[in-house]
């Protein structure tokens, strides 16, 4: 049987480390980290991941300021609230929830946020620190799913990895990733020819195409990592709404180990978000994070825990 990897339980390990973090920010004078989220209309779907993200902030020490848009609020209107919160000291990190309405340039308005309060890790900025492995802030789920490997790994050096998906949310950024860790790297897609072989020759497949069950048993070679990155709703026959994956779970159990859908990469998200806030908070308290978004805190007694200063 192939080892479950819990990611509720990873997820629940990063939370408590991203709380003590905050508590030792705050404990050496520095404010609560601040996160903004922006909903613009009220996709239901939206609302559910917003409401999950508040409370969890919540939850942590990370003050949240939910700014909810109408459906109908003008692009300029989005702009000038971004360009404000990129100039309030006390939010860390922006969130602006997508999708936003067809009316609004969504490449547009997630370029406007200050790279280093970009918690998402979407903009250009960031994209391009991580592909020339230059820091910045990573995208959640790609770092979910770096995480969770963590566990079952301790090196990826000379692995061959097979990434399913090459979006720029997910697939691309695993992909840096991995190459970051030295691990080989074969990104696929829709268009791919030969996947099942492809897949057959990797230690790890990591699958984020949103296609469900794409990923069978005999796509995947003994003793191999696989991570589900994919979630598909399915109604089931009593009417109720069911989470399926990329992996034809039942079929991969002489796999090493495996994510589940639920519970698997999903709750890492969330987590890794969190924990790119307080980096966020503390990159700009150390005046690290280098667009000119940096905070003054002289009056801040213990910086030298944050910006590896000492005090003699
Ligand atoms: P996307 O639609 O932007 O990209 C999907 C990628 O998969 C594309 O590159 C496409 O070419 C490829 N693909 C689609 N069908 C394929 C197939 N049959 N064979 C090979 N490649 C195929 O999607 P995305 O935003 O990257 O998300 C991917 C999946 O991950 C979705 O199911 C999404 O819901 C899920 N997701 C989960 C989390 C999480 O927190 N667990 C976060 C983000 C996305």
């Amino acid at each position: 049987m192939a080892e479950i990897i819990d990611g509720r339980a990873v997820a629940r390990k990063l939370d408590e480390e991203t709380k003590a973090q905050i508590d030792a920010m705050v404990a050496a004078g520095m404010p609560h980290p601040g996160l903004a989220v922006v909903l613009v209309g009220s996709d239901p779907a939206s609302e559910v991941y917003v409401g999950r993200k508040l409370k969890k902030s919540t939850e942590l020490g990370i003050v949240s300021f939910e700014h909810r848009l109408p459906a109908e609020t003008s692009q300029d209107d989005l702009l000038a609230l971004i360009a404000r919160l990129n100039a309030d000291s006390a939010v860390h990190g922006i969130l602006v929830q997508v999708p936003l309405p067809a009316h609004i340039d969504t490449g547009l308005v997630l370029r406007a946020i200050a790279p280093s309060k970009d918690v998402d890790g979407f903009h250009p900025v960031n994209v391009g620190r991580l592909s020339t492995g230059t820091g910045g802030i990573v995208p959640c789920t790609p770092l979910g799913v770096t995480k969770l490997l963590d566990t079952v790994f301790d090196d990826l050096t000379g692995l061959d990895v097979v990434v399913i998906g090459k979006s720029n949310i997910v697939g691309k950024p695993i992909a840096m990733l991995m190459l970051e860790r030295e691990a080989t790297v074969t990104v696929t897609h829709i268009e791919t020819k030969g996947l099942a072989d492809i897949c057959r020759q990797a230690d790890i497949i990591i699958a984020a195409a949103g296609a469900p069950e794409l990923v069978r048993g005999y796509w995947v070679k003994p003793g191999a990592v696989i991570i589900d990155v994919g979630i598909t709703r399915r109604k089931t026959a009593d009417g109720k709404t069911k989470l399926v994956g990329d992996v034809k779970f039942d079929e991969v159990q002489h796999a090493r180990a495996v994510t589940p859908v639920p519970g698997g990469v999903g709750p890492m998200t969330i987590s890794c978000l969190m924990a790119n806030t307080v980096q966020a908070a503390r990159d700009q308290v150390a005046g690290k994070s280098g667009d000119g978004f940096t905070i003054s805190f002289d009056d801040v007694p213990d910086r030298s825990m944050f910006t590896g200063e000492t005090q003699d």
